[in-house]
């Protein structure tokens, strides 16, 4: 019954904007939603078509289309990206947009998870702005209920003006009542009885003079007022390239525009503003419209949770509570890192044995085989070892911590002092996801509305250490600061400088974020309202394949994509001599003088310099050089690793000098590819690569002087 995305002639070019229908009375239904709500399952239920689920937002990055038939008329359900608003500040809320406004749909069913409908009504007010043909199904009832949580559908339908219709469709519950419902929309235009988001009174008075001039270029001129005023460059271009006739060319528009800029700039009201004002207004619209519809028939629920939340956002023992869950998920990975990274080790030692006497035995060439074991098995095998265990610790607790509904709590602490730099509380939960990986973190960023403040957030993000740096600081911290302590205190004092680490990226995320809004990006900080979702009892098996599969696999599949191919460079580096002395070592030479400066030795730099592609190779090049060519020497522990780099001129400063280098320097090549995707601008991407490349040279020389001063 399914129907492929050529089969109903989705012009590719248009981003899938123009479906062609088989008949006149066919019907094409948009599928919108924000991420995660189960629009994928209401799709496959609704087609029979087998569209990939999952628990994670971005799944659905263009339009997927299917069919079926119902009392003798085909309907075409064309699936768009999951999205939180139309505000188009990704490729996904763009083609989301984009159909929904010019894909000439019949309908637009807006799918919303009933456990957190407020939320999602943002995107259902935004959709019925557009157009009224608006179905809301309410999906996850089931969970609702489980949640004690009730839902006023009928009160709801009346608020809105829609039809709404409860489903659980993974169960197939309501999916008929969905479907009848399509049928009656198909024939009928329920203009006027739907709700029209109202504005603060300066944006109506300029919408009273726009919106009339518009009347004949769209089918909401209400809606295209308020971008135009936006001046929502990626809507303009859509106009320009979607819409038969341009309204920019047609005198009494620009007029009109005009007017409306002088009113709003008459009460002072910038772009910015007007934009963060848009969207309080429609976030306060949610919360009323909610109010009565939503109810909790056990009370016990929301005390419990209100409880809780009064321990853990309070400001006596918010931060302190947030500290501390910090320190214990650190000192979890540490210490219980510390035995599998060691059995790692040990095993890839003895693999590395058997290759060898396996390419000898062979008569294979040395030069064959030597690049192959000592380049890229070596560098391939410190990485998993060191890399794996602390990562399938880390990532499950940390996922933990996120399906319990902790992380908005993060947020909700750091709000204020996030407002103080002048920048948006929700930054903390991009940091948040910057320490599994930075260019997660990034993409986190979509999060965030205000373009000022989604900017500074994706220029600081890489002050919070990813996984692949981790590693290194955890290195350090084991080789140079807690091996003088006894056994059972040293993953305690491990995690708890760790921790400080950690703290001073995040002091250093507050003063950038501050320097770059009273500087490049001055400011207000933009209104939000963070939504603390209910506390969720966590799903255990969810929680190791999402950490497993997600997280954990794909860095390190990134990390060893990257480290192999590294490996056989860094080889043929430390193998190729020049005179007598090999390339690594000719290059680390140049770089000494500088790196001595910042207390660091040319080495490391030329470490730093080559682990650009991944971070998590940095210790191996190190190593690799100043075993020098050739050298078949073991380092089968941390006590062998800090012998040789003391031979080397290493001490404690030079070991905390890695550390912060290592939290503050250029981003990694898949971040700042990612950083260029997401800000569209080169200058953006360097202006993120010098910030903290620039901070962590300054914060070395300073230490290092200091400490030179004294004497230490
Ligand atoms: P999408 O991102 O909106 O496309 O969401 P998916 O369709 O991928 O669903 C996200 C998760 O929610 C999946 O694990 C689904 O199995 C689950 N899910 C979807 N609908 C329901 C429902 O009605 N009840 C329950 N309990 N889970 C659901």
């Amino acid at each position: 019954m399914g129907l492929t995305s050529e089969s109903v002639g989705i012009n590719a070019l248009d981003r899938g904007i123009v479906i062609q229908k088989h008949s006149e009375c066919d019907r094409i239904f948009a599928l919108a939603g924000n991420p995660n709500v189960g629009k994928s399952t209401v799709f496959n239920a609704l087609t029979g078509l087998r569209q990939h689920t999952g628990n994670w937002a971005g799944k659905t990055v263009s339009n997927a289309t299917g069919m079926f038939t119902y009392k003798n008329r085909d309907y075409i359900m064309v699936d768009i990206p999951g999205t939180y608003s139309l505000s188009a500040h990704s490729k996904e809320e763009e083609i989301a947009r984009d159909f929904i406004c010019f894909g000439e749909s019949d309908g637009v069913i807006v799918v919303c998870d009933a456990t957190c409908l407020e939320r999602n009504l943002n995107l259902v007010l935004q959709t019925i702005e557009i157009t009224p043909n608006v179905i809301v199904c309410v999906n996850l009832m089931d969970e609702a209920e489980k949640k004690s949580i009730h839902i006023d559908l009928e009160q709801l339908s009346a608020k809105l003006g829609v039809p709404v219709i409860g489903t659980s469709a993974r169960n197939g519950k309501g999916m008929n009542q969905l479907i009848s419902c399509m049928e009656k929309l198909s024939d009928t235009t329920q203009e006027n009885s739907v709700l029209q988001p109202s504005y603060t009174a300066p944006i109506e008075e300029a919408l009273a003079v726009l919106t009339p001039a518009l009347q004949k270029y769209f089918k909401n001129p209400r809606w295209l007022a308020l971008r135009l005023l936006e001046e929502n460059e990626s809507f303009l271009e859509s106009i320009l390239k979607h819409l038969p006739n341009n309204p920019f060319e047609d005198e009494k528009v620009c007029e009109a525009l005009r007017l409306a800029n002088v009113i709003l700039a008459k009460h002072d009201i910038s772009k910015e503003q007007l934009r963060d004002n848009i969207v309080s207004c429609l976030i306060l619209c949610a919360e009323e419209i909610c109010c009565g519809v939503v109810s909790y028939y056990n009370e016990y629920y929301q005390k419990k949770d209100r409880m809780i939340d009064r321990i853990l956002t309070s400001r006596l023992t918010g931060i302190p509570i947030m500290l501390l869950l910090l320190g214990i998920v650190f000192w979890i990975t540490i210490s219980g890192a510390n035995y599998p990274s060691a059995l790692l080790s040990n095993l890839f030692a003895k693999g590395q044995h058997i290759l060898l006497t396996f390419f000898v035995d062979l008569g294979v060439p040395a030069l064959f085989y030597e690049p192959l074991i000592f380049g890229v098995y070596r560098v391939v095998s410190w990485v998993i070892a060191v890399m794996l265990p602390p990562m399938a610790i880390f990532f499950p607790l940390f996922t933990l911590l996120e399906d319990l509904g902790y992380l908005p709590r993060i947020a909700f602490n750091l709000d204020h002092t996030f407002s103080k730099c002048s920048a948006c509380g929700k930054q903390a939960l991009t940091m948040c996801m910057g320490f599994g990986c930075n260019a997660a973190g990034i993409v986190g960023c979509r999060i965030i509305d205000s373009p000022r403040e989604r900017l500074i957030a994706a220029l600081t993000n890489c002050f919070v250490p990813c996984n692949g740096r981790f590693p290194t600081l955890i290195a350090m911290i084991s080789m140079f600061i807690t091996y003088t302590v006894t056994a059972p205190f040293q993953p305690f004092l491990g995690a708890l400088v760790l921790t400080g680490v950690v703290l001073f990226g995040i002091m250093m995320t507050f003063l950038v974020s501050a320097l770059l809004s009273k500087t490049f990006l001055k400011g207000q900080p933009s209104s939000f309202t963070l939504e603390l979702p209910p506390y969720r009892r966590p799903h255990i098996s969810r929680i190791i394949l999402r950490s497993v599969l997600d997280r954990t696999l794909f860095v390190l599949g990134r990390s060893v994509a990257f480290a192999a191919p590294a490996g056989l460079f860094i080889w043929l580096f430390a193998n190729i001599s020049i005179g007598n002395t090999i390339l690594l070592t000719h290059c680390s030479t140049i770089l000494d003088p500088f790196a001595k400066i910042i207390g660091l030795d040319g080495v490391i730099l030329l470490a730093f310099l080559l682990g650009m592609p991944a971070n998590e190779i940095v210790i191996p090049i190190i190593l690799m050089t100043y075993l020098g060519a050739g050298s078949l020497l073991e380092l089968e522990s941390l006590t062998q690793m800090r012998e040789l780099f003391s031979a080397n001129g290493w001490t404690w400063v030079t070991a905390i000098n890695v550390m912060l280098f290592s939290l503050m320097h250029w981003p990694c090549a898949t971040t700042l590819l990612t950083i260029r995707k997401e800000t569209g601008s080169w200058k953006w991407t360097l202006l993120s690569a010098l910030i903290p490349t620039i901070c962590g040279i300054l914060v070395c020389f300073l230490f290092t002087q200091i400490l030179d001063i004294f004497n230490l």
